[in-house]
């Protein structure tokens, strides 16, 4: 069976960007919109020879409601059905409520997961990585899903998890 990767986070933290970096096109939607992408989509990747699935999620939030919640629980969904877990926060904003929440629901998940601080775009904002420790998950992986920086590295760490 191919490998699942599930790409999780809460909303607009460029969860769909690295999803599009790891295939190699556009095809997951990206918008500058907070939740646009809805439920699960799964992409056939490959790095270094080595083929997995990758699957997008919507945004997830605690305590969601309606349509939000649904989006939530196929978030959750994925992470129960996933292999290895990419867990994407905002470096530049730095961890929230809503991250720490999120690392409680993937503690339940108990997969590997990698934290990735996402939107380093450059050798000056890599330092704000250093305030993600505070989630308990480990070394982060700076990256920027939009320019490419770091997306190796964590491809890399990617295929040693799973
Ligand atoms: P999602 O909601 O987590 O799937 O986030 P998207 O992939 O749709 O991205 C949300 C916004 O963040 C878009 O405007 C992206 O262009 C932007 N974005 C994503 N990755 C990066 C990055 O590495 N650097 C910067 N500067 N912006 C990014
Ligand atoms: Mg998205």
């Amino acid at each position: 069976p191919v490998p699942v990767v599930a790409v999780v986070g809460r909303p607009n933290v460029g969860k769909s960007t690295l999803v599009n970096r790891i295939i190699g096109r556009r095809q997951a939607v990206v918008e500058d919109v907070a939740g646009v992408t809805r439920d699960r989509v799964a992409y056939d990747a490959e790095w270094l020879g080595r083929r997995f699935t990758v699957v997008d999620t919507g945004g997830w939030e605690p305590d969601a409601r309606d349509r939000a919640a649904a989006i939530a629980a196929q978030a959750e969904i994925a992470v129960a059905t996933a292999d290895v877990v990419i867990f994407v926060v905002d470096a530049v904003v730095g961890p929230t409520d809503v991250d720490e929440a999120a690392v409680k629901m993937l503690r339940r998940g108990a997969k590997p997961v990698l934290l990735v601080g996402n939107k380093v775009d450059n050798t000056a904002l890599e330092s704000e990585v250093a305030a993600l420790w505070s989630l308990g998950l480990g070394e982060p992986y700076p990256i920027s899903a939009l320019h490419g920086r770091g997306s190796g590295d964590l491809l890399d760490a990617v295929l040693k998890a799973m």
